[in-house]
């Protein structure tokens, strides 16, 4: 403990979560096992001492008596609770054994390593594929977050990268689409907010509902959800109509100009606004303000993108930007992700070199299926007989609920979570281990939404029992007879290994300096010099033949050519009149944070927001019980009357744990597991459902 009067020791890490601003963090370290308050890197130019409220106070949660800190055993049937503590090494033998056993019984291939971003750090994350190789278990396409927007941005530029999102900040309109920030990655609204106050410029915020974003925001777009596709092009028709398209710049850096713009003479607003909902003067607004404002940056997130025609809606969005030629100036262009940028070597972390590509690989998002036998979502291969989970908790967050919880509750299904907290998920498990938080092992993070490459050092002594997830692995692979070089090195050495071999230098420097810079020149992150495509132009037509990884979800034949509104949404009809996008909470990051008290105070209860129109009509009160249903399951939640949506349309925000809802049933028992075309993921927010008082 600091001595009374001394100043608190402050400690440099990165946050962990599942967020694009991947902040630079200051932390209170108030003795070896101990932290105090967490604060935002006032001098990295990307966090600018600005992080969320939920990670300023991570005391909470790192210190939360619940805490896992001993291994588990399931004692009572499975999903009971009912665990007994066992040694580690009990528990790790117990756990080689099962997988040994599926193994045997039915090929490597009945093994399923599983896990996402519950840490984004690339050892502890990634090191779950090096077994996963090593032993040949079946693959896994993650598909549960960013691959519809993602290939959907690469469709167009070629390239995971965009213009320096510090550029924000120069900008004359900053378009902030299909995301909001406050709740989800704060520092784009430092970026954006700074433009405005230094320069005047406009916020345009594009979203399903008013929220936090939109109130800081001078113009607001709200459509229905999963018709971003049809006022991108009712946009792009305005500005090709009303002489602000560029088109030097569209002959110089672009596929098909000429057949986009007769394309589009019937993509009017007159169309559109029957399509999204938006009137046709806010249509043309939008496209005024863009088409005559050349710094326009479009900030373009992940949210539009759940829906079944997410890809086509990014690029048809990102479309824009190549249409007014925003590109070429400073403050201007487009943004989705940076992940390109870093070009890392991964063999080690992840075992590449031992990658079998005849192996199978499973979609992360079709859990529920690929548990329950569906022949499809397994490949024609053997049963997914164990499974050993890291970073994720599908029990709440993966799409058709039902199917995800009667996979779980196979009396044959072998289970191991290593976990934090015993989750939903890890409740369903037969083996349960405690495992460490991000401040108490190093790791090594890329900024998704800016461009450093940051070290987290460990800062404080885990609690007793806990171990990372290298070291699970490592012991893992001793017992199962997995042999890789990574097993045998520390998270240092394998950082220090993937830095040097990524052509960035070593992690001494790293830890001296805190973080890289690696924003590539001006004219590469503006594709000055051209597209990522081998002819240098933007592609207003995808070839998305070339940028899809796997074969997953509808392909072919019935894709737009062009940018358009890609009519395979799950539509309203007459039983299920409503279309439900499940938005996140403030206080809560996916399934992290629900154990905190402080955020599940501030969210309060799971909530329906329902236009007052809708409500009317169907005889619901603020506040009433409403019962959510269509042909996956129901669930019953509070009403908020609230007009700033379109009626017709649905949000829930959150990922509530199904226990906080009344029959213990939560949001993703409406989702489905069926995958977005031509790339794979999940339409969380493209749900068709009927609305009753309940
Ligand atoms: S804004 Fe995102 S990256 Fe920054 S502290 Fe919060 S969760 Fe972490």
């Amino acid at each position: 403990m600091n001595a009374p009067g001394a100043p608190v020791e402050i400690r440099y890490s990165v946050c962990p979560h599942d967020c694009p601003s991947t902040c630079a963090l200051e932390v209170e370290r108030l003795d070896a096992r101990t932290i105090g308050r967490v604060y935002g890197a006032e001098d990295n130019s990307y966090t600018a001492g600005v992080i969320c409220a939920k990670v300023a106070r991570y005391a909470e949660r790192a210190h939360h008596p619940d805490r896992l800190t001993q291994p588990l055993r399931r004692r009572g049937p499975k999903g009971s609770g009912t665990f007994e503590p066992l040694s580690w090494d009990a528990a790790l033998d117990a756990t080689a054994e099962a997988l040994l056993r599926a193994e045997q019984r039915h090929g490597a291939e009945s093994v399923w390593p599983y896990y996402y971003a519950g840490t984004m750090g690339l050892v502890m994350r990634d090191g779950i594929n090096r077994l996963r190789h090593a032993k040949k278990y079946s693959g896994q396409y993650s598909t549960i977050c960013v691959t519809s927007a993602w290939n959907g941005f690469i469709a167009g530029t070629g390239r995971l990268a965009g213009a320096d999102p510090r550029e924000m900040a120069k900008a004359d309109c900053v378009v902030i689409w299909g995301t909001n920030p406050v709740h989800t990655q704060v520092n784009v609204m430092t970026h954006a907010v700074r433009a405005r106050k230094e320069r005047g410029a406009k916020i345009v915020h594009v979203d399903v509902y008013r929220n936090a974003t939109t109130a800081q925001a001078d113009l607001a777009i709200i459509l229905r959800p999963g018709t971003d596709g049809a006022f991108a092009c009712a946009v792009m028709h305005v500005l090709f109509r009303d002489g602000l398209a560029d088109r030097d710049y569209l002959a110089r850096y672009t596929d098909a100009p000429g057949e986009l713009e007769a394309h589009l003479r019937t993509r009017t607003p007159q169309w559109a606004s029957r399509i999204t909902g938006v009137p046709v003067a806010e249509i043309e607004a939008f496209a005024r303000l863009v088409g005559s404002t050349p710094k326009t940056y479009f900030r373009l997130g992940y949210g539009f993108s759940r829906v079944r025609n997410g890809p086509v809606n990014m690029h048809a969005a990102l479309s824009i930007a190549a249409v007014t030629g925003a590109w070429q100036h400073e403050g201007g262009g487009a943004f989705h992700n940076n992940g390109a940028i870093y070009h890392w070597d991964r063999s080690l972390i992840e075992g590449l070199d031992a990658l079998d590509r005849s192996v199978r690989v499973l979609d992360q998002s079709r859990i529920g299926p690929v548990l329950t036998g569906d022949r499809d979502a397994l490949k024609g291969g053997p049963p997914v007989d164990a499974l050993f989970i890291q970073n994720t908790n599908p029990m709440m967050v993966a799409p058709d609920h039902n199917l995800v919880k009667r996979g779980f509750a196979r009396e044959d299904l072998f289970v191991c979570v290593h976990e934090q907290f015993l989750t939903e998920t890890a409740q369903m498990a037969d083996i349960v281990l405690p495992a460490t938080m991000f401040l108490e092992h190093d790791d090594l993070y890329q900024g998704g939404g800016h461009q450093h490459i940051m070290l987290g050092p460990k800062v404080v002594e885990p609690p007793e029992g806990c171990r990372s997830n290298h070291e699970l692995i490592c012991a893992l692979a001793k017992r199962l007879g997995a042999a890789h070089p990574g097993f045998d090195m520390s998270p240092r050495e394998l950082i220090d290994w993937t830095l040097l071999h990524s052509g960035w230098r070593g992690v001494a420097d790293l830890e001296r300096e805190r973080w890289f810079d690696v924003q590539p020149a001006f004219e590469d992150a503006h594709y000055l010099k051209g597209f990522a495509w081998p002819d240098g132009k933007f592609r207003f037509k995808p070839d998305w033949a070339a940028v899809k990884p796997h074969d997953f979800g509808p392909q072919g034949a019935t894709l737009p050519v062009l940018p358009d509104h890609y009519d395979v949404i799950e539509e309203a009809n007459d039983a299920m009149p409503f279309r439900l996008a499940t938005s996140p909470a403030r206080g809560f990051l996916n399934s992290t944070f629900t154990e905190t008290p402080t955020s599940a105070a501030l969210e309060k209860r799971p909530t329906a927001l329902v236009h007052p129109a809708d409500a009317a009509r169907l005889g619901i009160g603020d506040g009433a019980r409403v019962r959510l249903g269509n042909d996956r399951g129901t669930t019953v939640v509070h009403a908020k009357l609230f007009d700033g949506l379109r009626q017709g349309v649905v949000v829930v925000e959150g990922i509530w744990p199904n226990a906080a809802f009344e029959e213990g049933v939560g949001i993703n028992v409406l989702t489905g597991a069926d995958p977005i075309g031509p790339v794979g993921g999940a339409a969380f927010h493209d749900s068709r459902i009927w609305v009753r008082a309940a």
